[in-house]
């Protein structure tokens, strides 16, 4: 067991891409792959990290997805907004039935009998209390992405850092499935992302959490164990680790 001042982070934002709860399909929530990442989530509850989530819809629907399909701009991103939300109400389910961890789904717009709406003051007296939350629906407007969504609520609630949980290792000098030469950086700084335009996650977010000092970790959520690792190995990193 840890004791906090052995902890690197007292309190985290998880966002995990909505592809990683496709597992192996194309499309859709795969069962398995919402139980593994259930326990992965557990496991570092289980040490005193204090855990919030953001989960993406890449697995059901993109806004700008939909959009080149020829739909309304707008309605496509309420279509990714309330995919995002489906995926929460899965993932807090899962979390519920495989451990006895207290959680609360906090949706940026009202949905009313099914969650609450987000209030700060309350997300931070909850993760306080070692309450696992899921902010779902993005922001709540169009145009945004849940990486948005995940800085801006990591920010409001004093997370100590943003971890990123893709399908890939980390951050690449250029698209790993292109070049075999591509390099994965083990740390940057927000200048070095912006200099070299490296896709960590969209800008708006990226300039927001640079802004606020926020650190990032892009990391990948499929490798068991990655995140518990990461979390608890200091000097190790798997991953990306972006900071100032
Ligand atoms: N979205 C939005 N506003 C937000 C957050 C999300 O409009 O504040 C919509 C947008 O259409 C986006 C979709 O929800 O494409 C899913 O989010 P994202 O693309 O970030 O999912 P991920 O790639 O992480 O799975």
């Amino acid at each position: 067991m840890f004791t906090h001042k052995q902890l690197l982070y007292r309190r985290i934002l998880l966002k995990i891409s909505g592809e990683v709860l496709q597992g192996v399909n194309k499309f859709g929530i795969d069962i398995h792959a919402l139980k593994r990442i259930a326990k992965e989530i557990k496991s570092i509850v289980d040490i005193g990290i204090q855990v919030s989530l953001v989960i993406g819809s890449g697995n059901l629907f993109r806004g700008t997805h939909l959009s080149t399909l020829g739909l309304n701009r707008v309605v496509s991103d309420h279509i990714g907004i309330l995919s995002t939300v489906i995926n929460s109400l899965a993932m807090r389910d899962m979390i519920n039935s495989i451990s006895s961890i207290n959680t609360c789904l906090m949706s940026a717009i009202p949905l009313n009998g099914i969650c609450e709406i987000y209030n700060y003051e309350r997300a931070i007296h909850l993760l306080s209390n070692n309450f696992v939350l899921i902010f779902a629906a993005g922001i709540g407007n169009p145009f945004f992405t849940t990486d948005s969504a995940a800085c801006v609520r990591a920010i409001e609630t004093k997370s100590d850092i943003v971890f990123k949980g893709t399908k890939v290792d980390g951050v690449y000098s250029k698209d790993p499935k292109k070049y075999t030469d591509a390099v994965l950086y083990k740390e940057l700084t927000y200048k070095d992302v912006l200099k070299k335009e490296l896709k960590v996650m969209d800008l708006s977010a990226f300039v927001l959490a640079r802004d606020h000092h926020l650190p990032i970790v892009v990391f990948n959520i499929k490798k068991p164990g990655s995140l518990y690792r990461i979390i608890t190995n200091n000097n190790n990193y798997e991953g990306t680790m972006i900071r100032g």
